[in-house]
């Protein structure tokens, strides 16, 4: 079967990687818009106490128990160690506060997940909380849990690439939309490309690449802004990822001395692809009041990123037509929800004679089904 992907995000990139080892022809087209999520996002993969709808809660924590074993899978893909190459590690994770009760209601909400997904939960004064995490202010207590970790999702999408394209997928740096008369894509330079199924994993551009068949989905850009910190010659290799118990802001650290801290949350931007100075007031605020040690560190870069976001928070994966299936609507947690996805959607559109494997994941997609909004209308 041979297979197009518009878009190769994590989303787009995911999906390639899991036709092509299955045996599809892939032919992945993408342009990469500026804004792009995947090339901003943190990179937090863990236990999300913030995800609450039927059906994505399950569907999120198969994503987050999956993603050792898509690192795995990748390595054999490439012939090497792929964990350490796009930054995936195993570092547990706070929620700081200096309230007590607030502490006691996250505690007993973590201790709610399966040992899966969040592994050991404990509670830490602020000395044991300045130990995993140095930066963090004085007075600042915590809830900590093993098993959180984080991803660079620049790296992860060149990964996945490189994997797809090992089991023979082709890549085409271009801009794509549907044909308006069937199966074919054709490319900003009017090339046309045939497919037996299409897959539309554009972003918060989906209802563009659609347009031309007729066909939309409800998916619209959050911008977030995030910021890259550095802090010359601190091993933060082994820093926890870490949130204000009721932010939405975080803090994350890579290997190389650096600190990410964000991020906006910004709904009326469009695409304006900019970093504005209330943004960067506010990323660099929040993060200053949970981690006062890092006043002194270098700001490196900021980015920004287009999430995009589906009315009621869910994603927006499933078929619209018979021989078209959009990936999207991912919001702030695609680069957890990317490999497993992808999986359920390479099983979706190539399950003839894989009747097993395919209803599993219809089912597991369920909530994410497009005709949720046209039953709506
Ligand atoms: C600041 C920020 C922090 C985040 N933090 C986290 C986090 O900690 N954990 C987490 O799990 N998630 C996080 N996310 C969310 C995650 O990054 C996104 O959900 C995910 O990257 C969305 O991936 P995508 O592939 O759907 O979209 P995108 O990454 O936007 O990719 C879409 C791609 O399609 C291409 N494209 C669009 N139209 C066309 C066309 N017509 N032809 C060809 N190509 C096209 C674009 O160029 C782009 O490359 C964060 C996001 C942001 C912005």
């Amino acid at each position: 079967m041979r297979v197009l992907v518009i878009g190769a995000g994590v989303a787009g990139a995911s999906v390639a990687w899991s036709l092509a080892r299955r045996g599809a022809e892939v032919v992945v087209v993408d342009r990469l818009h500026d804004g792009a999520a995947t090339l901003a996002g943190a990179g937090i993969v863990r236990a999300s106490l913030g995800i609450t709808e039927p059906g994505f809660v399950e569907a999120y924590a198969a994503a987050v128990r999956h993603y050792p074993e898509a690192m795995r899978c990748l390595g054999d893909a490439l012939g090497r160690d792929v964990a350490d190459e796009v930054g995936y590690r195993v570092v547990g994770g706070l929620w700081l506060s200096d309230d007590d009760a607030s502490l006691a209601d996250v505690e007993a909400r973590l201790r709610a997940f399966d040992g899966a997904q969040v592994g050991t939960v404990s509670r830490l004064d602020p000395a044991q909380t300045r130990e995993l995490f140095p930066v963090a202010a004085p007075k600042l207590a915590a809830v900590h849990v093993t098993r959180a970790a984080r991803v660079d999702g620049r790296r992860l999408r060149l990964a996945l690439l490189a994997a797809a394209r090992a089991h023979g997928a082709v890549t085409h740096d271009d801009d794509a939309r549907l044909s308006p008369d069937g199966t074919a894509v054709v490319l900003a330079s009017g090339e046309r490309l045939e497919a037996d199924h299409v897959v539309v994993a554009a972003g918060t551009w989906t209802p563009d690449a659609l347009a031309p068949r007729g066909l939309t989905v409800p998916v619209t850009p959050q911008r977030g802004q995030i910021s890259h910190l550095g802090l010359p010659g601190t091993d933060t290799s082994r820093w926890p990822t870490a949130t204000a118990v009721g932010s939405s802001h975080y803090l994350l650290a890579f290997d190389d001395s650096r600190v990410v801290v964000g991020a906006t949350r910004e709904r009326d931007a469009g695409t304006d692809y900019r970093v504005t100075a209330a943004g960067q007031l506010e990323v660099l605020g929040e993060a200053l009041t949970v981690a006062p040690g890092l006043a002194d560190a270098t700001l490196l870069e900021t980015r920004v990123g287009f999430r995009p976001t589906s009315p009621d928070g869910v994603p927006i994966v499933g078929r619209v037509a018979d021989d078209v299936t959009v990936v999207t609507g991912y919001g702030a947690s695609g680069l957890t929800l990317g490999p497993y996805v992808g999986e359920r959607v390479a099983d979706d559109v190539l399950g003839t004679g894989a009747d097993d494997a395919q209803n599993r994941s219809r089912h597991a997609l369920a909530a994410f089904a497009p005709s949720r909004f046209a039953e709506a209308r």
